[in-house]
């Protein structure tokens, strides 16, 4: 690749952006979550980056995760200002909210990867595995029941932690499949190859984010 993110101080371009394949876009959120797991995080310029700030935003990756303290995604992939779109509900589910906001990242400002990301111990899973019902939480919870029944089809009706972490991985296919079942734009930009629908799973006890779904 012709680009270099590495030595980059300031924010991402477009130019950057637009030559960056899906893949390598998927690489750097690699390569920024290897910075934070061994602590040496980029230096990035701050005063270069609000000036690309100014200029506009050409993120390289949509990330949909869960609202849970302890899943910072900016930090898990040491991402900095105009790096990610950053997409955050309980439970890392998909509405119409959130796909209307996935479309226009990717449609309209160029985004080439989209990753939905779980988390370990995820309070949302383990209250749908409960059949919690209170207020609006109620409805959020019923978007993870399709993984709820996956699971407990393959794994038994105990809600072991190890077996809730293979429910949160179940979310993760269950989520991706959304995208692609809910979302013509989203669908169509993978089939012609301008974006790849991406998942994994952050432990929150070891920092590690375990990459479920990978592009080809
Ligand atoms: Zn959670």
């Amino acid at each position: 690749m012709s680009t270099s993110f590495s030595n980059l101080a300031g924010a991402v371009t477009r130019d950057i952006q637009q030559e960056l394949s899906p893949q390598e876009a998927f690489g750097w959120l690699e390569e920024g979550h290897a910075r934070f797991k061994s602590q040496t995080p980029r230096n990035r310029d701050k005063a270069a980056m609000l000036e690309g700030a100014s200029q506009g935003q050409f993120p390289y990756a949509a990330v949909l995760g869960c609202i849970d303290s302890r899943a910072p995604i900016e930090q898990v992939f040491d991402a900095a200002i105009g790096d990610l779109f950053v997409a955050r509900v309980a439970g890392n589910v998909v509405n119409p909210d959130v796909l209307g906001s996935l479309e226009y990242a990717c449609k309209y400002a160029g985004t080439k990867v989209i990753l939905i990301l779980g988390h370990t111990s995820c309070g949302a899973v383990g209250a749908a595995w409960a059949g919690v019902e209170d207020g609006n939480i109620t409805s959020l919870l019923k978007k993870i029941q399709p993984a709820v029944e996956k699971t407990r089809a393959s794994h038994g009706e105990e809600g072991t932690p190890e077996t809730l972490n293979a429910c949160v991985a179940a979310n993760v296919t269950e989520m991706c499949e959304a995208l692609r079942g809910q979302s013509d734009i989203l669908a169509g930009l993978e089939a012609d190859g301008s974006i790849v629908i991406t998942g994994g799973v952050y432990n929150v006890a070891n920092g590690e984010v375990e990459f479920t779904h990978k592009p080809a």
